[in-house]
């Protein structure tokens, strides 16, 4: 049984609906999938309608940092209508429009032509919005060929249109999870440099082991998650971004028993 546990719409930076990601899913032959927006959970307010035929666990994906890496957290089970999770959601979307709209503002200093209403056009949507956003529109504009390259001259974290952003601390993240009935994964330690053993040391309830970016890593955060006694996730994070493993749905799954614990944690929530 295939199952894939880290997944995006365009509820967040994904290319596609909760609709269209769990059509692809069925067809792909997963039995269970998460979607695991940044910092949403738009997908279960209601408005969207999952494809019959497989579970989908309601999740988050939260932004943390630990000193100037990137930190994110995984909170699976959670209830999207959890007061202290809408309100962190309302507030990390409010300071994130923000952000972007001060990073466009360095765009248009440095020659970038961008209309800010396409920006607010992706709120008024329901989603977050981020530098992929605005990465698309400039290459949609014709400034750069791809997403990569426009991280790579003027988005990346210190580059000339980069804006930093205030996140929750990462107890904080758990916290909020917790209080939502979740459960806390820390997802993907691979991505994690100097941070990674200081980040562990925070009171998750899990590790994704099974990720892309922890190829040839997996032994070595299996036996972390063992020793701790935390459960064991695993998921392609897909984005449905070209040029951005898995491009596909299915590409990159996981067998149900790697993750067994986790998907017995409590019955699926089926839309
Ligand atoms: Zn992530
Ligand atoms: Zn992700």
């Amino acid at each position: 049984m295939k199952v894939d546990l880290h997944m995006h719409t365009n509820c967040s930076d994904g290319i596609y609906t909760p609709e269209q990601l769990t059509a692809m899913a069925g067809e792909a032959g997963l039995s269970v999938i998460a979607i695991s927006d940044h910092d949403t959970v738009a997908a279960y307010d209601g408005t969207h309608s999952f494809a019959a035929g497989l579970q989908v666990i309601r999740a988050i994906e939260m932004s943390s940092e630990y000193e100037g890496e990137d930190v994110h957290i995984l909170g699976f089970y959670i209830d999207p209508v959890e007061a202290g999770l809408q309100e962190y959601c309302r507030s990390f979307k409010q300071r994130r429009l923000s952000r972007a709209l001060e990073i466009v503002d360095k765009c248009i200093s440095l020659g970038y032509e961008i209309d800010k209403k396409a920006i607010h056009a992706i709120v008024e949507k329901g989603g977050t919005v981020g530098r992929p956003h605005i990465a698309r529109i400039l290459v949609a504009q014709g400034y750069f060929p791809d997403v990569k390259s426009v991280f790579n001259q003027l988005l990346y974290r210190g580059g000339p249109a980069y804006i930093p952003y205030h996140r929750r601390t990462i107890s904080e993240c758990i916290a909020i999870i917790h209080q939502a009935g979740g459960v806390a994964v820390l997802a993907h330690p691979g991505l994690l440099h100097q941070a990674l053993q200081p980040v562990l040391q925070h009171p998750f309830d899990g590790l994704e082991v099974y990720h892309p970016n922890n190829a040839g890593r997996y032994e070595e955060f299996a036996a972390i998650a063992h020793k701790k006694h935390w459960y064991i996730s695993g998921g392609s994070d897909f984005h449905g971004v070209p040029g951005r493993f898995p491009e596909h749905v299915g590409m990159y799954s996981v067998d149900a028993r790697q993750v067994s614990r986790l998907l017995q944690r409590k019955d699926q929530v089926n839309e």
